[in-house]
This record gives C-alpha cells, sequence and structure tokens, in this order.
C-alpha cells in the first residue's frame, strides 16, 4: 500500500496519503495547510486523488477541503455528524458516513471507526486493518482535548474504551499532530498511554 505521513503548517498536523499500488488511486487525509505541496506529492508519486477524508472539521484539519477537491475532483468525506459543521463553513460533503462504514480506495479498504469526545463527527481511518488514522481523537501519549464546541470527556472516554482499546494491539497508529511522536501502535499505547490506562471517567476526567 501507499502510504505518507506528511507535516503540514505550523501546528504540528499530519495530512496523509494513502493509495492502492495497483489502481494508482488515492485517499488524503486531513488536508489544511501547504495544499500544493501534498497534491504534487500525489502526482509525483503517480496517483490521482479520488477520495478527501475529514478526521474531523476543525479548520487545521478541513480548511484545504475545498481546494483540494477544485484542483482534483476529489469527492469529500465525512461522518454525518460533522457534515453540518462542515457545511456551516461553506465546505461541501460529498459522502457522509458512520460507524463501521467501508470506504473502496481501489483495493484498499478504508473503515469509518466513529470516536466522538474531541468534536461530536470525530472519526479515525482503520486502513486495510493495519494502520489507524487517530486525528485529534488520540495522540501519542494523550488524547485530544474535549472543552471545545461538540467535546465531551464522557464521549471520548468511552471511544477509547470501547472503539480504540479493543483493537488489536499491533495496530499502527499514526495521530493528526505531531505532540508526543508521529507514530505508535494501539499496544503501545494502552501501555503507556495515560488516556487509555484510566479505569474510571472519574479518573479520566482528573487527568492533568
Ligand atoms: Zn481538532
Amino acid at each position: 500500500m501507499y502510504f505518507k505521513q506528511i507535516t503540514v503548517g505550523h501546528m504540528g498536523n499530519f495530512a496523509y496519503l494513502f493509495g492502492c499500488e495497483e489502481t494508482k488511486e488515492a485517499g488524503i487525509v486531513d488536508p489544511a495547510f501547504n495544499i500544493e505541496k501534498l497534491i504534487e506529492t500525489a502526482v509525483n508519486d503517480g496517483y490521482k486523488i479520488k477520495y478527501i477524508f475529514t478526521t474531523h472539521g476543525h479548520f487545521d484539519h478541513a480548511g484545504g477541503h475545498k481546494t483540494v477537491a477544485e484542483r482534483t475532483g476529489a469527492k469529500i468525506i465525512a461522518h454525518k455528524k460533522e457534515a453540518a459543521i462542515l457545511k456551516n463553513k461553506n465546505i461541501p460533503v460529498d459522502i457522509e458516513v458512520e460507524d463501521q462504514d467501508e470506504i473502496k480506495v481501489g483495493k484498499v479498504t478504508v473503515k469509518i471507526i466513529h470516536t466522538p469526545g474531541h468534536t461530536a463527527g470525530g472519526i479515525c481511518l482503520l486502513i486495510d486493518n493495519q494502520k489507524l488514522l487517530t486525528g485529534d481523537t488520540l495522540f501519542v501519549g494523550d488524547c485530544g482535548r474535549t472543552d471545545l464546541a461538540g467535546g465531551s470527556s464522557a464521549e471520548l472516554y468511552r471511544s477509547i474504551n470501547e472503539k480504540l482499546k479493543v483493537l488489536r494491539n499491533d495496530i499502527e497508529v499514526y495521530p493528526g499532530h505531531s505532540y508526543g511522536g508521529s507514530k505508535s501502535t494501539i499496544g503501545h499505547e494502552k501501555a503507556t498511554n495515560q488516556t487509555m490506562k484510566c479505569k474510571t471517567l472519574r479518573e479520566f476526567e482528573e487527568l492533568p
């Protein structure tokens, strides 16, 4: 599988490109900054961007969607609960997804895992059952904040416990920001990430 993690902007953001080596179709995840560089990278690598995935609607993750769509003709994908927020920002959503939906990018399968808590319609993307793109839900050693609009510590606690901790330990974790590191695994985070080790919501809410 084609896969690239690309540092963009000035807030430690990661955008991602991934694709099918046979069909040369690609997905782009969270294009917000350095749009020309992202599109050029895909083109130079021989890939056509077919879909734009949105881990969530904050500007540092979705700010470049319209430009990428206009330049490539790619379709914008977001969770149905995030779609209204994007539309309010004048970002049209072509495909609204829900938990457990699957999108095919060539022969690569992207499974949608709804993980509300940082925002109501936040999602993680499980690519070919091996790479998990966690947006601002989970960082290396930490989790996303819950004090912004649509955030909820109870929901994030539930998402972490019911949606992420149940995944295989060898699944690779690729976060939406470089806070704490650029890459990990579910097993390593379960062992070391304080937000994954909490046994109660109260413990989770009392973390510094
Ligand atoms: Zn965010």
